[in-house]
């Protein structure tokens, strides 16, 4: 699936959502959190660069957006006296979460399986795949509590169809998607809290840039252009859209 054509999200799209997003100091998470606040969201910022993440607060507070919270975490080392933390902070300043969109994900070595560095593969699947769940597990009771909140999981091309040489990486978008169709599956009855599947592709980020050295950044869409398409699934315009994939 993709954004309905013409879409615009409206100024206040996301007013009183509490929205939390990982990988938020940089690439798309970072533009996404700006957009959120932008739009009216109260943002909760996780990441694990704690000088790249109080410069999108800042950017934020500046422009007089209502202002975030900082979880500054390394989803390398989520442990459940971590999560416990998340949960304690998400309660007592929030009360529900409106908004979770798993962003955060390392790219690991563009190499053959055979010649692949172990401890990189076990830190991506840490990463990218089991800090997911520990996330999603802990958030869900806040996320009902939102009413009609909205999960994003952030996939890539090789999440659906893992290729040659994308190693941990590819194999982790992979298990990402089949997490998020589960997770679509056993809310669909039960719960109104929407999961979602967002493959950004090609983006002007760092990440690309060590995936694709030698390529132009300049050919690319920039990270505003991927922003509308989770608005659009962040807000009550999609209400109802659960279980999709959606390529930005
Ligand atoms: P990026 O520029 O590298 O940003 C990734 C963010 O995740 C950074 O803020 C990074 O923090 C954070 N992060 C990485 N490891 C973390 C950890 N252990 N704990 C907490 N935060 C961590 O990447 P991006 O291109 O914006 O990618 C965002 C998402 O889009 C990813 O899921 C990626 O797989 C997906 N995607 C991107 C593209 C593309 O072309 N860019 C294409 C398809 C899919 P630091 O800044 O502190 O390192």
């Amino acid at each position: 699936m993709s954004l309905p054509p013409d879409y615009s999200a409206p100024a206040d799209l996301l007013t009183g959502r509490n929205i939390l997003i990982t990988g938020a100091g940089d690439g798309i998470g970072r533009a996404l959190a700006i957009a959120c606040a932008e739009h009216g969201a109260t943002t909760l910022l996780l990441g694990r660069t704690t000088a790249k993440l109080e410069s999108v607060y800042d950017e934020i507070v500046d422009a007089g957006h209502p202002e975030p919270g900082l979880l500054p975490i390394d989803l390398a080392q989520l442990d459940a006296a971590r999560i416990n933390e998340v949960i304690d902070a998400v309660d007592t300043h929030y009360g529900a979460l409106h908004g979770l969109v798993h962003n955060a994900a390392l790219l690991g070595d563009r190499v053959p399986l055979s010649h692949y560095d172990t401890d990189t593969w076990h830190r991506l699947m840490q990463v990218n795949v089991n800090a997911v769940f520990l996330l999603t597990q802990a958030l869900l009771p806040a996320l009902e509590r939102g009413n009609d909140a909205s999960l994003i999981f952030t996939s890539s091309g090789v999440g659906q169809k893992p290729r040659a040489f994308w190693g941990a990486y590819a194999v982790s978008k992979y298990a990402l998607e089949g997490f998020a169709t589960l997770l679509a599956d056993e809310l669909e009855n039960t719960s109104w809290t929407r999961s979602n599947i967002v493959n950004p592709g090609a983006t002007r980020t760092s990440m690309r840039a060590r995936a694709y050295p030698n390529e132009d950044p300049a050919t690319l869409k920039t990270t505003s252009a991927v922003v509308p398409l989770f608005l659009y699934l962040l807000g009550p315009d999609s209400q109802g859209i659960h279980g999709q994939r959606f390529d930005a």
